[in-house]
């Protein structure tokens, strides 16, 4: 039997900034992810705030594009935010989930790619790994477990921590078209009111345009593909390109009742951290992460992985911004979903645009205080 102080279960964005976050911290945790290579099979739209890029130092060739104005268009109407700074990046997930997993294995931890983990025993935090590419099955006991393993995570049935698809869990798909769109700056987002609570994002990046839809997986309406044929078929731009990619996934929209249990934790998707006003994940993802990875890292060194301590991390993460946001916007949902259905489209629409602005203006205030703005 294999025993290791820390397993971390999914290289995402929230698994490697656990793993590294630990591995910095003084322990070696095991990252372990299923794909052959991180993010390969993601279904994100790798959209995300120009922050990211500084924070995590990314790379020219993880970055495909850095986004200077977002366009939200309501029922034909277009909104304009941005200018000539950057506010906004796009990337791939599959380059920025590998850059972070081996900024994760620089740190110290060590990454097991092509590798399944079930929970064989959760008193035990037994666990077996499957190497997808031979067959071969071990067995690994963990002093702590950290669940990083997105929405539909193992945590949930095996500890009874973690997200749990519900009523709230919304379905999402995209496809990506080849070929570059518009000036390559823009983001769109459009909402059409016919539609409760469901909106087209489009990202540019390099040499194409991802383009998704998320909505409701009860909600009413046509299936979520038909929709987004018919939004390509309705584009001039879109219309008749290859079809590169596509997928779907599941974006938790409420926040996870427990984050921790005897010996575990869950982060990111996993912990039901997304902001439900937009889908976006990718900095709760992180932020939570690294917190856990550094209190596990506090744990094995205090031989402590009971509850109580590993309860430190939803407790700092409650001190963070991203926490104060998270429930503003789950606040601001739950107002939302609280109104008559006919009315829902259109306070939808303008809750997203007082978003927008909101951030609009954040990031210039920013840039004036931090002097980037330029003259
Ligand atoms: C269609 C769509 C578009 C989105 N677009 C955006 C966006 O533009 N911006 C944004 O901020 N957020 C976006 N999100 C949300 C974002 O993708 C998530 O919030 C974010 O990826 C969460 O990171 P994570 O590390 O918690 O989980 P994930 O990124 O889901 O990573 C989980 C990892 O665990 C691995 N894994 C799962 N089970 C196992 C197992 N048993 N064994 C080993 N490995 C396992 C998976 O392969 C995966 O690599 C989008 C979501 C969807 C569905």
């Amino acid at each position: 039997m294999e025993r290791r102080e820390v397993v971390v279960i999914g290289a995402g964005p929230g698994g490697s900034a656990a793993a590294r976050a630990a591995a910095l911290a003084g322990v070696v945790p095991l990252l372990v992810e299923r794909d052959p290579t991180p993010g390969a099979t993601s279904a994100c739209g790798g959209f995300a705030g120009h922050a990211l890029r500084r924070k995590l130092d990314l790379p020219d060739d993880v970055v495909e594009r850095e986004i200077t104005r977002t366009v939200l268009t309501i029922d034909g109407q277009p909104f304009v935010y941005g200018g000539r700074k950057p506010h906004y990046v796009s990337f791939r997930r599959s380059r920025f989930d590998t850059y972070l997993a081996q900024r994760a294995v620089k740190a110290g931890a060590e990454l097991a790619t092509s590798t399944r983990a079930t929970v064989l025993d959760a008193s035990a935090r037994r666990l077996g790994l499957k190497d997808l590419r031979t067959g071969a099955e071990r067995e690994v006991e963990a002093d702590i477990v950290i669940f990083a393993d997105g929405p539909a995570t193992l945590a949930a049935s095996a500890f009874g921590i973690g997200h749990k698809p519900g009523p709230r869990t919304r379905n999402a798909i995209f496809c990506e078209l080849e070929g570059a769109y518009g000036d390559g700056q823009t983001a769109d987002i459009v909402l059409n009111t016919a539609y409760t609570k469901s909106y087209f994002w489009l990202f540019p990046k390099r040499d194409c345009v991802w383009v998704g839809v998320g909505g409701s997986l009860t909600g009413g309406g046509p299936p979520l593909n038909e929709r987004l044929s018919a939004f390509i078929e309705g584009h001039d731009a879109l219309r008749g390109r290859a079809v590169r990619h596509q997928g779907a996934g599941l974006v938790p929209c409420d926040v996870a009742a427990e984050f921790v249990c005897d010996g575990a934790m869950v982060v990111g998707d996993a912990a039901g951290l997304v902001n439900p006003m937009t889908g976006g994940g990718i900095a709760f993802a992180l932020v939570s992460g690294e917190i856990a990875g550094r209190v596990a890292a506090e744990a094995v060194r205090a031989r402590r992985a009971d509850g109580a301590f590993l309860r430190r991390y939803p407790r700092r993460f409650r001190r963070t911004p991203h926490h104060l946001w998270l429930a503003a916007m789950a606040w601001w949902r739950r107002r939302l979903d609280r109104l008559p259905p006919a009315e829902q489209p259109l306070a939808y629409a303008r809750m997203l645009r007082r978003y927008l602005s909101f951030f609009h203006h954040a990031h210039v205030l920013a840039d004036l205080v931090l002097g980037r703005r330029e003259a």
